[in-house]
């Protein structure tokens, strides 16, 4: 769908990593769980990314967090309704991932 659009996804990153888990090889306390900007700096060095010229859109405080750690410009997506505190404000607040998108064009 991405792809008739004109748009393609590079790379996903995840965190597998949870300090207090289970899993022992899993249980970690590691750089790339958000708040923790680490697979936001893993993918800029595999992708010669320019993190000051790069927007974090998120759901969470969290997603928050590591773009603004990184210098990268924030959007919260915020559906109405779904509110919480933020530690640190986003630039922008958004309601859907497409309004996200129309604020930072
Ligand atoms: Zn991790």
């Amino acid at each position: 769908m991405l792809s008739r659009e004109g748009a393609q996804i590079d790379a996903i990153y995840y965190c597998p990593h949870l300090a207090e888990g289970t899993v022992k090889e899993y249980s970690v306390d590691c750089q790339c769980r958000k708040p923790r900007p680490g697979m936001l700096q893993k993918a800029a060095r595999e992708y010669d990314v320019d993190l000051s010229m790069s927007i974090m859109i998120g759901d969470t405080p969290a997603d928050i967090m590591a773009g603004k750690a990184v210098g990268c410009k924030t959007v919260l997506v915020q559906p109405p309704g779904n509110g919480f505190e933020m530690a640190e404000n986003p630039d922008f607040i958004a309601k859907d991932l497409m309004d996200a998108v129309t604020l930072v064009s």
